[in-house]
């Protein structure tokens, strides 16, 4: 598991909410966060960035359609 750094923890941490992570790439990123405060707090902080990207193009979504 040592190959799994934190660098490929938070790669699959973004990618994650572009597509579907592999049952390969799940599990390892799983492990890693029950094994790394560091990417559980990124975690934390890339879905709050989800979620203000996603209101964020809800506004722009209302933008266009006027
Ligand atoms: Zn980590």
């Amino acid at each position: 598991m040592d190959k799994y750094s934190c660098r490929e923890a938070t790669r699959l941490l973004l990618q994650e909410q572009d597509r579907e992570l592999t049952t390969g790439e799940s599990t390892m990123l799983q492990f890693h966060l029950g094994i790394c405060a560091a990417c559980r707090k990124f975690r934390d902080q890339a879905e709050l960035m989800r979620q203000a990207m996603a209101r964020w193009r809800g506004y722009r979504d209302d933008d266009q359609e006027k």
